[in-house]
């Protein structure tokens, strides 16, 4: 299984991967969780990506196009990879193409998780995330039901970066369900249900 995650921020790709891990074993590759642990360790590339994070804007490609092509080469991608939150704009999804296919590997599905924006809002306002997991719950969860770790606001899902990342999602992720839909890989499924309702659904679409 070689998928791809596609949908706002807060659409939920993030909880679907972690259900298809659980069950699939497969790698887990978010971009997102990759640059907040660089930004956490204070690295190079930690303290280059921190200034878009917090802006709520997207980190050059280049900086996440390297993360992802050292991941992919992993020994547990070779079971399958979920990439949550990459390819995020046209560029990326380009090059993410010709190093999969000089890796002989192809993609199964794009799969889109189709949430409203103004449920989106609303779920990324009240979003709480485990420090130590990265598993995600409403606020009002102080412990992190999975590994028991401190529950937090990320800086970025206060409202005044929401908007922001929503209107980089429109303008330069959105466009992806387009170029994924050309390639015949496109698959859709309504992100707006509780959440085993939708993997059910992830898992028939995917011929689980
Ligand atoms: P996420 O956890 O996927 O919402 O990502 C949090 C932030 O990390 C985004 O708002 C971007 O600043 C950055 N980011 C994550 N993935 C990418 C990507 N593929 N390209 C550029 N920036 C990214």
């Amino acid at each position: 299984m070689n998928i791809v995650l596609l949908g706002a921020p807060g659409a939920g790709k993030g909880t679907q991967a972690q259900k298809l891990v659980a069950d699939y074993g497969v790698a887990h590759i978010s971009t997102g969780d990759l640059l907040r642990a660089a930004v956490k360790a204070e690295s190079k590339l930690g303290k280059e990506a921190k200034g878009y994070m917090d802006a709520g804007q997207l980190v050059p490609d280049q900086l996440v196009i390297d993360l992802v092509k050292e991941r992919l080469q992993a020994d547990d991608a070779k079971k399958g990879f979920i990439l949550d939150g990459f390819p995020r704009n046209t560029q990326q999804a380009v090059v993410l193409g010709s190093e999969l296919e000089d890796m002989g590997i192809e993609l199964d599905a794009a799969l889109l998780v189709d949430v409203a924006s103004d449920v989106i809002i609303k779920r990324l306002s009240s979003r709480r995330t485990c420090k130590a997991c990265g598993y995600t719950a409403p606020a009002g969860v102080d412990v992190c039901p999975r590994c028991g770790g401190e529950m937090y606001q990320r800086d970025d899902d206060k409202p005044e970066t929401i908007a922001k990342r929503l209107d980089t999602y429109e303008k330069q992720t959105a466009p992806l369900v387009e170029y994924y839909s050309g390639n015949n890989i496109l698959k859709k499924v309504d992100g707006d249900r509780p959440v085993d309702e939708v993997y059910a659904d992830v898992k028939e679409l995917l011929g689980l």
